[in-house]
């Protein structure tokens, strides 16, 4: 199988070159921002050809859909591979559909079974896994990250291409201007530890109750849905669940979170859920391996004592 890889960091690229390890590709290209191109990373990965763009972020949606149309017909892979994240999802969608090819986003698993390439994903909310033959090819598949790292190889790099930019005029978008997002603090897929915060928040100077613990147990801090898209307390990246970031820390404690099914998805693979919650009946607790069904407001202040009594100093 042949298989290009489209990724914008580094992490994505390691793990989306496992995921071709895995079904046994034979031959990987990737387009990858120009700044990539010259890591050690790239040397072990076995990779073919990586082509690059100077500027990969700044080009327009449809400057970058034309580019891979063009470099899909050039190195005509079977698999079109990229990070389940906003960006590719959009891409990929609008690529496939000009070649008439399959698309399936948020990809959790591949693999060969009776001839056919098949994918999992998650299915009505997350509450359902659903698998799908690719009976098309090429196709176009955006994967969950889950922090899968490829096999090394002997370090022979791979042939480098530059691409050129499209001129914009011909495009039905044109970039009026870009505002950078602020990125707070590191990425909560490598976090061992996560504090998540829900709407059992009353008021958003209350996460400060959350952000004490988080400090004191050298947490990453989180949150549902609803506080960073309706509520706007938390920055878009740190909620976790299927529209956000899935995460698989060795603890995660949710304080105030109701345990939805589109939440748990997310959190489903960390070590250990601790569930904070004053409601018994809240779905959370069926999948928690600790419930605290207490008032948050009661017992964060109380655990943060007995932590500092204990000596546990912020980190
Ligand atoms: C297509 C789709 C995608 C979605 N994607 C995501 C996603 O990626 N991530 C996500 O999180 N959600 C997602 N959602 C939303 C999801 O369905 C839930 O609405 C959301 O997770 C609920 O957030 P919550 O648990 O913070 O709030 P609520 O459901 O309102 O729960 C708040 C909880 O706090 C508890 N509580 C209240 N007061 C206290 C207190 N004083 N002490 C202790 N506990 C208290 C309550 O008992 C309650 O269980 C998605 C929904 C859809 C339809």
């Amino acid at each position: 199988m042949h298989v290009l890889i489209l990724a914008r960091e580094l992490d994505e690229l390691l793990e989306l070159r496992a995921v071709a390890d895995q079904i046994g590709a034979l031959e990987v290209e990737t387009l990858v921002p120009k700044a990539m191109t010259n890591g050690e990373d790239l040397a072990s990965l076995g990779l073919r050809r990586a082509y690059f763009l100077e500027g990969f972020d700044d080009i327009s949606p449809d400057g970058l859909k034309k580019i891979v149309i063009d470099l899909v017909g050039k190195v005509e892979p079977s698999l079109v591979l990229g990070p389940s994240k906003k960006v590719f999802r959009e891409l990929f969608a609008r690529v496939a559909h000009n070649l008439a090819s399959p698309c399936l986003t948020d990809c959790t698993s591949l693999e060969f079974s009776g001839g056919r390439l098949v994918v999992e994903r998650p299915f009505l909310g997350g509450g359902y896994v659903e698998r799908l033959a690719v009976k098309k090819l090429p196709a176009f598949l955006t994967i969950q990250m889950t922090g899968r790292r490829p096999k090394i190889r002997e370090r022979n790099g791979p042939e480098k291409v530059e691409l050129s930019k499209p001129s914009s005029e011909d495009f039905s978008l044109r970039r009026v201007s870009v505002e950078r997002v602020e990125r707070g603090g590191a990425d909560l897929a490598k976090a061992r530890i996560v504090v998540s915060v829900g709407r059992g928040f009353k008021r958003r100077e209350d996460l400060k109750l959350a952000e004490e613990l988080a400090q004191l147990l050298g947490a990453d801090l989180a949150c549902s849905r609803p506080l960073a898209s309706d509520l706007g307390w938390m920055p878009e990246e740190k909620h976790v669940g299927l529209s956000g970031k899935w995460i698989s820390p060795q603890l995660y404690i949710a304080i105030g979170i109701s345990g939805q099914v589109q939440h748990m998805v997310g959190v489903r693979n960390s070590r250990i859920i601790v569930a904070v919650n004053n409601d018994t009946s809240a779905p959370i607790h069926r999948e928690a391996d600790y419930s605290v069904p207490l008032d948050l407001y009661q017992f964060i202040p109380a655990l943060i004592t007995v932590l500092r009594e204990k000596g546990v100093r912020a980190t």
